[in-house]
């Protein structure tokens, strides 16, 4: 035989799920170029693609650039056209892939082919060898041609013949395969490569995007490598992609797509425009966009499934209660000026340009993210010969005309140039300097000594150049917003006497008391969209409307679960912490002023009262088994041994283990609670008592947590906890102040009236509730009146505090109870 191996890649036009998938463009290649591209890695002897009759005169050029032959088959009979090909070209291997995987794993393929030929050689001769394990759809099989000509004619089950492989591993009594799980190397079977969805599609555009497209131009290009796309696969910029949901409604301006634009050239995101918006200038504004770099493959009409879940980013003005109910099921949602009621549904809200909205916070409000113009003027004019009038998009409410008009009367010497939309519209009125969409116009405004536009984005890059700013208000908030950032503004129907009177106002020039500094947005939501979405730690279910929010602030969100009613972290930003040694000397110096271990003795003293109070509750029987879930050093170990308790210790911190068993010769074992086996470690199935002291607020996890507690305890078991008091002082008097401070691992905030619901459902019935960290000073009364310590106000307020349980800890011991028998 002269051909020994054939790659045959087969492909058709006619998906079902995403019609025509070979041809979409990918990194200026098609679909079928980079498949190819990989394929002809292969060492094989010749490279086909076969498809059908229908669709050979497409793919024939493709083929040909690529250096494949193409051969035209049956449509269905997937295995009569391979056996035909097979019969034409006389080859003994056939190396098949299939045309949805642009990123496959050639090496692997090669691989693959070596293991088959090895075999071949040996006496473990097969028909078909294939690797398992590779991400899916990255599959390569390797085929005896004379087996699948044999095995063509022994079946005629129609599922075989739709397919290639099953007529020979389906007939195993007759072929020996070979399923071989992969090397390490490409072992990966949790990743997708594949392309059989559009969300599919998007992964492998951010792949592109993420690892660069082969040059234009370029006929042959390297494919990627297993390791380059591995990287891709686990990089955030594929795991957490982007999709930018700007406001395209005609009559809202087009700063909001002209924002995202810019953010998701620099975040290589995707821009949702549906093909139904109503903005007229959305063609000749994507072009400018093109030419700053934006791909055509980052415009989709489509928001991806869950296979390819994005962080939804929205510049909508207001979003819909439909919008938020699906962009809530997607990963995460970061809402950019979000100015609807439905903010609740939004991880995240961050305000850039300043809104009067009392009704609700943002997590952080900073116009450092406008982009500054560049251009700005150095002194204020006083005279006014070049007037910009620029009410910005469509101007549904026509004030373009009437500004004009009072400005001319007004200004009788000065230029006025106004922006428009529809220049058709103006044709008659030839007086007036009308001009289309100025592209760049921030940079352009500087030129102009008087701007008049609404309340927007335009005011404040005017203000930024140093411009005369004018703001016609056409709503109560737009009026309470100009007057809130200090800008002169002319209030309903506009006429030259309100014109004179905005002209003479002291604020003509607004002296912004906002924040010059430029910061990326891009480089923010890029942050923000590798943050994490929490769940409630101890229902652990996302619930089908957003529970109520608490608290947000700039790395986190807090909400307060409708089903048991813990406040929770259900955002969060910033880095996880691990609980290496740092944590117990650095991190912990820093927040308290020394370290763990030099604090140990006044710790010891504190688990001391503790032990004694779980003495009490426990009736003061001698020598119970107690164990310390989060251990550290092991100050509670010592207190409990002083009373006459048996001592068990559990900790992360292999460090801190270490110290506890050679040091202070208590047994302990590390562990990550709840995964810990107490029978294996100590011999002990049930203790008598458990603690955790400020540890319970760390688990995201606390439904394991508990359920496992309640499973090592003993009926009529004390498990008692110390934690940060949501309904102390702090909290109390400023709960966004508490909540910013809260640390960033700390993901449960417990308040002591709401404990009992919570730990009922782990059998434990709360028993004893002790108010700890009373602070005075951190009464408003005492801040205000700054009273000093011992002074009679003090000591009442400290009395006050301890009264009404206002300190800002709280220990909780519950009582496990026993299950009820029968009769009782
Ligand atoms: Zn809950």
């Amino acid at each position: 035989m002269k051909n020994k191996r054939a790659v045959i890649v087969q492909c058709r036009l006619s998906s079902t799920r995403l019609p025509g998938k070979a041809l979409k463009e990918l990194g200026g290649k098609c679909v079928l170029s980079w498949v190819l591209n990989s394929m002809k890695k292969v060492d094989a002897d010749r490279y086909f693609v076969a498809t059908d009759f229908e669709s050979y005169d497409t793919l024939a050029p493709i083929c040909k650039e690529n250096g494949f032959e193409c051969f035209a088959g049956e449509l269905d009979d997937v295995l009569k056209r391979f056996c035909d090909l097979i019969k034409k070209i006389k080859v003994s291997t056939i190396i098949r892939a299939t045309a949805d995987n642009p990123f496959l794993f050639y090496e692997a393929a090669q691989a693959s082919l070596d293991e088959f030929e090895d075999r071949q050689r040996s006496k473990k001769k097969c028909a078909y060898l294939t690797f398992t394990g590779l991400p899916h759809g990255s599959g390569v099989e390797i085929i005896d041609a004379q087996a699948l000509l044999q095995a063509a004619e022994q079946t005629d089950n129609p599922y075989d013949h739709e397919h290639v492989g099953p007529a020979l591993y389906n007939h195993k009594e007759n072929f020996v395969c070979e399923f071989i799980k992969a090397p390490s190397r490409f072992y990966n079977p949790e990743l997708r490569t594949t392309i059989d969805t559009y969300s599919d599609y998007l992964r492998a555009v951010s792949i592109v995007n993420y690892l660069g497209a082969p040059k234009e131009n370029k006929r042959k290009w390297a494919p990627y490598t297993t390791e380059q796309i591995l990287d891709a696969c686990k990089s955030d910029f594929v795991l957490n992609p982007i999709v930018y949901v700007p406001s395209v409604t005609k009559g809202q301006g087009t700063g909001h797509l002209h924002r995202c634009l810019n953010a998701a050239i620099a975040t290589n995101g995707f821009v949702y425009i549906p093909k139904d918006s109503t903005l007229s200038e959305i063609p000749s504004i994507l072009m400018e966009y093109k030419e700053k770099g934006l791909v055509q493959s980052q415009i989709i009409d489509e928001i991806p499934d869950q296979t390819f879940s994005p962080v939804v980013v929205t510049d909508c003005f207001k979003l819909t209660a439909e919008q938020t109910k699906a962009f809530y099921n997607c990963k995460k949602l970061i809402s950019l000026d979000e100015g609807s009621d439905n903010h609740e549904y939004c991880d995240y809200l961050l305000d850039i340009i300043p809104s009067y909205d009392c009704k609700r916070l943002p997590n952080t409000f900073d116009t450092s993210y406008i982009v500054k113009p560049v251009n700005v003027r150095n002194t204020k004019s006083l005279n006014i010969d070049k007037v910009l009038v620029c009410i910005g998009g469509e101007d549904p409410a026509n004030l373009t005309v009437p500004a004009v008009r009072a400005l001319s009367r007004v200004l009788p010497g000065a230029k006025i140039t106004a922006i428009v939309s529809d220049l058709e519209k103006y044709r008659d009125m030839v007086h007036i300097d009308f001009t289309g969409p100025v592209e760049n116009l921030r940079e352009k405004i500087y030129e102009y000594d008087l701007v008049v536009t609404h309340y927007g984005l335009t005011a404040f890059e005017a203000a930024f150049a140093g411009c005369a700013v004018i703001m016609l208000a056409t709503t109560k908030l737009h009026e309470k917003l100009a007057q809130k950032y200090n800008f002169a503004f002319i209030q309903g129907k506009i006429d030259s006497e309100k014109m004179q009177k905005a002209l003479e106002s002291e604020n003509l020039h607004p002296t912004l008391q906002l924040s010059h500094e430029q910061k990326s947005l891009g480089e923010c939501l890029k942050r923000l969209s590798a943050g994490s979405r929490l769940l409630c730690p101890v229902c652990r279910k996302q619930p089908e409307e957003p529970d109520p929010v608490i608290s947000r602030n700039n790395g986190r969100t807090y909400r307060r679960c409708k089903s048991c009613g813990l406040v929770y972290m259900s955002f969060s930003a910033e880095e996880e912490k691990e609980y290496k040694k740092a944590y117990f000397f650095e991190d912990y110096k820093k927040q308290y002023g020394k370290t763990y271990q030099e604090d140990f003795d006044s710790i010891k003293a504190q688990c001391v009262r503790r032990i004694q109070t779980i003495r009490m509750l426990q009736g003061n029987a001698e020598g119970k088994n107690y164990l310390d879930i989060g251990c550290a050093y092991g100050p509670s170990l010592a207190a409990a041994v002083e009373n006459n308790l048996n001592p068990f210790g559990t900790d992360i911190s292999e460090d801190a283990i270490n110290y506890v068993k050679n040091e202070l010769h208590f047994p302990a074992c590390c562990s990550a609670f709840p995964d810990m086996d107490s029978e294996k470690e100590f011999g002990i199935s049930k203790f008598d008592s458990i603690s955790m002291w400020y540890v319970i607020e760390h688990f995201k996890d606390l439904d394991g947590v508990l359920t496992k507690i309640s499973q090592i305890i003993k009926d009529g078991g004390i498990f008692a906890f110390a934690t940060p008091s949501g309904e102390g002082i702090s909290a109390k008097s400023d709960l966004d102040h508490f909540y910013t401070i809260s640390p960033t691992d700390h993901y449960s905030i417990w308040e002591p009236h709401r404990a009992q619901k919570i730990l009922e459902r782990y059998g434990f019935e709360v028993v004893k509730i002790v108010s700890t960290g009373h602070h005075p000073e951190r009464f408003p009364s005492i801040k205000d009146s700054q009273s000093q310590k011992d002074s009679l106000k003090w000591k009442l307020v400290d009395k006050y505090s301890r009264l009404m349980q206002l300190g800002d800890t709280v220990e909780i011991y519950c009582r496990k109870k026993p299950r009820k028998t029968g009769g009782k």
